[in-house]
């Protein structure tokens, strides 16, 4: 299995990580320096997808959520603003972050006011 690394934002140890995939989120990884949640950092970015605006189907819309909120957890980012349109792939994304929050997947989310266009996710629950 193809490992990477992430590193601790708190004291620089590096940590060996396995690839994620959607039913290991939300990950837990302790540092084993300073006991930290290594999954629970990050660094105050945001990652931005576009699913909705090249013809996407509902479908590939949500395959395409599902990979940008594993770059996000994979990465350092706090929030993954999502460009979801105003049609049924809104909706339908939505409901699945409804379903995903329920799971813990992800920590909040909400609508980018005033651009209905797109939901602002904020992955991980730490400050
Ligand atoms: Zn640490």
């Amino acid at each position: 299995m193809p490992t990477h690394s992430r590193h601790c934002l708190h004291c620089g140890m590096p940590a060996p990580t396995l690839r994620l995939h959607m039913d290991m989120l939300p990950p837990v990884l302790a540092c084993r320096k300073c006991d930290e949640n290594l999954y629970q950092q990050h660094d105050g970015s945001n990652l931005t997808g576009d699913i909705a605006h090249h013809h996407e189907t509902v479908g590939r819309a949500l395959q395409k959520l599902d990979a940008l909120l594993l770059e996000g957890w994979d990465g350092y980012y706090q929030h993954l603003r999502l460009i979801v349109g105003g049609g049924l792939i809104r909706e339908q994304v939505l409901g699945q972050l409804h379903f995903y929050q329920r799971q813990h997947r992800l920590s909040a989310f909400r609508e980018d006011s005033p651009n209905k266009g797109a939901i602002v996710v904020r992955l991980r629950s730490s400050p």
